[in-house]
């Protein structure tokens, strides 16, 4: 085995030494020969050469071009795609996209001179680049020769002379002094073979030094590849387990969903809807535990799906516990939820930390022993006082507020037998984050609103403008609507915040004085929270002022206007939950979003994608290209965005593939015993696994 060279100290390196390696472990986490290798350029200088398009052919995995879009088309008919024409004096090619659309109609300039890289393909026998890499040209980035590795460095390396130059020389001299087989191959012979992949030799001294463009981009795809194929096989293999370790409750009972379904229902169940809750059902019915999550943007029904899954559970004599982030959500689900429940004779129990003592134990013992078979509380359901006689079905609303530690303990509450998960979140993950996240999960996403809704209307002001803001509220509140005014809670500085709420509460009211306004925040008792939405929420105050606390779950389809106060603040995701609690009801709504004056480009683009689309996973998409996927809700706490080289905002077509190539290995090798699988299986050894998964809780 040629590993030795690899865990070689890097002390024993030409031109590192003890002092020096302390610092590269100190500052990188470079110990060894291999930790080296694997600390990759984070860019290039690239003057490398360019493929002409006239020399294009068939047998180009990859091509980089460089040329002008002449033409860009937004076809509607069949697939909707956008196709662009790129010309570069020999000829012309053309770039679909199929994704991201409104981005690449907006981004990508006719007339503009792109480098452009990425796998050629053929259409009705022409060329064409699919969801090419994509980079505005200019002039300053002529072309002479070769590419130039640039490495990610310290102030403090830097004065111990490891700039990045010196860190590409000791990648030389590695290199250079590494024996012929220090990098075995990672990856079976048959996935190199059918995705033409470049050996990982190859790939590793391509990474650092490449030889041409071309060499770049396959050593950068091979090294991705290898990465999120990793990834993949881990979290399918901890999903098989789950599935195979874990036995489901077979909940497959229908009487009860049938006789609401045709007896019940307030409103007909839109196609997306059906399509869920069939999709849970054959869960339910599996008998393995289910692990899903639905995904579902703002209004677009979950409320309805997790009843009818209550149903299916409660039918089949199963208990059912459901989760919500806040006990403001937790009371509006149990309102809501026991309005549903109670014409079939089901009872209904809250269960929140603000229910006193005598109540609790009634309903602790109700639960204990299986004469209560619906719950619906906060995380007051996970303390220990809580058990289940017959736990069948757990349903976490909006997972991002829950740490995983909490959620397991619910879901191992029941020892011989796992009750099944049910998890909701409107915040919509982009597909490439929600397969690498919780590529062990399943995901059903509700892309369909109940039919009739009036699109809200949002609109973006500046400080200075405030009065004409006012102006409009008050023509609103006189029509008879309710107003949310919503300050940022951001929370290092709680104390500013509350400052900052408090004043905008003042002002308000001394804008408003004839009209009962409402204030709901953290620091305030529940019960004068619960006594303030509720006189909100029958219409009593006109005006709640908030801060995010109503940011998830709450529904007064009177209220149609949300002004968003320092909207810059706010993430998108926050801010299209947001703007989801109005346009509940059927008058025309709207969705203020308050900036200061100034605003740097980045804001100016954020608030301008939330004033044109009201598409989530679009605005999803946009959060993650302009902040990158360690800021979106909910992903900070997973290890496993600590990628390498791969990169989720970019590389989704990789992810996809890799994906694909991990089902396919593990589909016909479930158990990676087949001797081409064994350097598989000795990777696996190598690697951590992925931090953060949900199976691995369970
Ligand atoms: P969310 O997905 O944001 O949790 P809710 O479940 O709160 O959405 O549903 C939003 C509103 O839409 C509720 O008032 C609900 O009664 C209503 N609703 C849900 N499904 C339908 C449907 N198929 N047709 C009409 N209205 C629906
Ligand atoms: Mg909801």
């Amino acid at each position: 085995m040629p590993s030795y060279f690899l865990q070689t100290d890097i002390k024993y390196l030409k031109g590192v030494g003890e002092q020096k390696a302390a610092l590269l472990q100190q500052e990188l986490n470079v110990a060894t020969f291999g930790d080296l290798v694997a600390y990759y350029p984070f860019r290039y200088e690239d003057r490398s050469e360019l493929h002409k398009i006239s020399a294009l052919h068939e047998d180009m995995p990859f091509a980089q071009l460089r040329g002008k879009i002449v033409h860009m088309r937004h076809v509607q008919s069949g697939k909707e795609r956008v196709t662009a024409l790129l010309r570069d004096g020999t000829g012309e090619v053309s770039l679909v996209f199929f994704r991201g659309l409104h981005w690449i109609l907006q981004k990508l300039q006719v007339g503009a001179v792109y480098t452009v890289f990425g796998r050629l393909s053929t259409h009705n026998h022409q060329l064409n680049m699919v969801h090419p890499e994509l980079e505005p040209w200019t002039p300053a980035q002529a072309s002479t020769h070769s590419i130039l590795p640039v490495y990610a460095t310290t102030e403090k390396l830097k004065r111990q002379y490891l700039d990045s130059k010196a860190i590409a020389k000791l990648q030389h001299t590695l290199l250079q002094q590494a024996p012929e087989c220090a990098f075995p191959e990672t990856l079976p012979m048959t996935l190199v073979q059918h995705y033409g992949l470049m050996g990982r030799s190859e790939a590793l001294t391509n990474i650092h030094f490449p030889e041409n463009a071309a060499t770049l981009q396959q050593a950068r795809f091979r090294l991705k590849f290898e990465e999120l194929f990793y990834i993949q096989v881990q979290l399918l293999q901890l999903k098989k387990v789950r599935l195979d370790k874990y036995p489901g409750k077979v909940l497959a009972d229908t009487q009860l969903l049938q006789r609401f379904y045709h007896t019940g229902l307030p409103f007909e169940l839109t196609g997306a809807q059906k399509r869920v809750i069939k999709e849970i059902y054959r869960d339910l019915k599996s008998g393995h535990q289910m692990n899903r999550l639905v995904q579902g943007d703002v209004g677009s029904g979950k409320t309805m799906v997790a009843f009818l899954s209550m149903l299916l559970c409660i039918g089949s004599q199963g208990q059912v516990a459901m989760m919500a982030p806040t006990e403001l959500l937790a009371e509006q689900h149990y309102r809501s939820i026991k309005a549903l429940a109670e014409p079939l004779g089901i009872d209904v129990a809250l269960l929140t930390g603000t229910v006193k003592r005598k109540a609790r134990n009634k309903i602790l013992g109700a639960l204990a022993e299986g004469r209560l078979s619906l719950i619906i509380g906060t995380h007051a359901l996970l303390n220990e006082a809580v058990g289940f006689h017959n736990l069948g079905l757990v349903i976490v609303d909006e997972q991002h507020r829950f740490g995983v530690a909490q959620r397991a303990k619910l879901w191992t509450k029941h020892a011989d037998c796992f009750p099944h998960v049910l998890v909701m979140t409107a915040t919509p993950i982009p597909r490439t984050l929600a397969m690498t996240l919780y590529g062990d999960l399943d995901v059903s996403i509700i892309d369909e609103l109940p039919a009739g809704r009036k699109p809200i209307k949002t609109l973006h002001y500046y400080d200075a403008n405030r009065l004409r803001v006012f102006h409009f509220l008050k023509h609103q509140i006189k029509l008879g609507r309710q107003v949310y005014i919503v300050y940022p809670l951001i929370e290092e500085s709680e104390k500013l915040d509350y400052k900052n709420l408090m004043d905008g509460y003042e002002s308000i009211c001394r804008a408003f004085p004839e009209v009962p306004i409402s204030i709901v925040h953290g620091q305030m008792y529940a019960v004068d929270k619960e006594y303030e939405m509720e006189r909100f929420v029958k219409g009593e105050t006109k005006i709640m002022v908030a801060t995010t606390v109503i940011e998830v779950g709450v529904n007064v389809p009177n209220a149609s206007v949300m002004v968003v106060e320092n909207a810059e603040k706010f993430g998108l995701a926050q801010l299209h939950q947001l703007r989801g609690r109005v346009g509940r009801g059927s008058e025309q709504s709207y969705c203020i979003l308050m900036t200061k004056d100034k605003l740097n480009p980045r804001s100016q683009e954020r608030i301008q994608t939330m004033v044109r689309t009201h598409n989530g996973f679009e605005i999803a998409d946009v959060d993650l290209k302009l902040r990158g996927p360690g800021d979106l809700l909910g992903v900070q706490q997973s290890g496993i965005l600590d990628l390498k080289i791969a990169d989720l905002s970019q590389d989704s077509q990789i992810l996809q593939t890799a994906r694909e190539a991990a089902q396919h290995i593990l589909r016909k090798d479930p158990t990676l015993e087949q001797p081409c699988h064994t350097c598989v299986q000795q990777q696996l050894a190598l690697l951590q696994p992925p931090t953060v998964s949900w199976s691995s809780v369970s």
